[in-house]
């Protein structure tokens, strides 16, 4: 089969990428997870004590930030200079230090060229906040997922809470809030939908189904 690519984008906790593992895993194709990448700086910048909100000290840090991104069956690995960070990034505090650096040009140019060099050779389903509208624009596929935001903080919260750390629902609604907030209002690559993007909401929709509809119009597509 030729090389495809499916772009999923999508505000916090909209289930992109418990989604896009199970279509990967479905497709034989390559899962990436490029909100993990901008998690990955933040994560840098934190270790070597520089603040998120200091633009330039953020964009020099990518000199010294060496970052693998390792495909696996059903999900990827992400080191940081060789220490695989792949669990660390995941707190609520790196995602908001995520939001933060993704709002630096220098920040995206360098994810950006990093995730369409992966594209390049394999058929991947990438999720994130920007792949159908810049970093895979001739995308076969284009979904935008979207959920009600206390469904995607209930999540939240339930997978905050399986890996041991305590979460406030109410916090955490606020933090998506303002993620999304954030997120959707920067001047570089905003999350807004593609305009050939499929809308789908998976408030009340299973995974399965969320999944099944994907599938469905990869199926009519590639
Ligand atoms: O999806 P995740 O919560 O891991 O993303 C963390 C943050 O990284 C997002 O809130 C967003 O600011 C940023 N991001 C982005 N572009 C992407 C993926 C993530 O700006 N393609």
């Amino acid at each position: 089969m030729k090389r495809f690519a499916i772009a999923v984008d999508g505000p916090a906790g909209s289930g992109k990428s418990t989604v896009a593992k199970a279509v990967a895993r479905k497709l034989g194709i390559i899962y990436v997870d490029t909100g993990a990448m901008y998690r990955t700086v933040a994560l840098h910048c934190r270790q070597k004590g520089i603040a998120w909100e200091q633009e330039a000290e953020v964009a020099a840090a990518l000199d010294s930030l060496e970052m693998k991104i390792v495909p696996e069956e059903g999900g990827q690995k992400i080191f940081l200079n060789d220490v695989d960070v792949t669990t660390e990034v995941r707190s609520a505090e790196i995602g908001k230090g995520a939001s933060a650096v993704a709002a630096y040009p220098k920040v995206r140019e360098r994810m950006v060229e990093l995730q369409q060099e992966m594209a390049k050779v394999n058929s991947v389903i990438m999720d994130g906040r920007d792949i159908g509208t810049v970093v895979l624009p001739d995308a076969e596929v284009k979904v935008y997922l979207d959920a009600g935001v206390e469904e995607r903080a209930r999540r939240r919260v339930g997978e905050l809470e399986a890996k041991g750390e305590t979460a406030d629902f109410e916090e955490i609604k606020k933090m998506i809030i303002q993620r999304d907030y954030n997120d959707m209002n920067r001047e570089h690559s905003p999350l807004k939908k593609a305009d050939d993007a499929i809308s789908l909401d998976s408030t009340s929709m299973t995974v399965e189904e969320v999944e099944q509809a994907i599938l469905d119009i990869v199926h009519e597509r590639v």
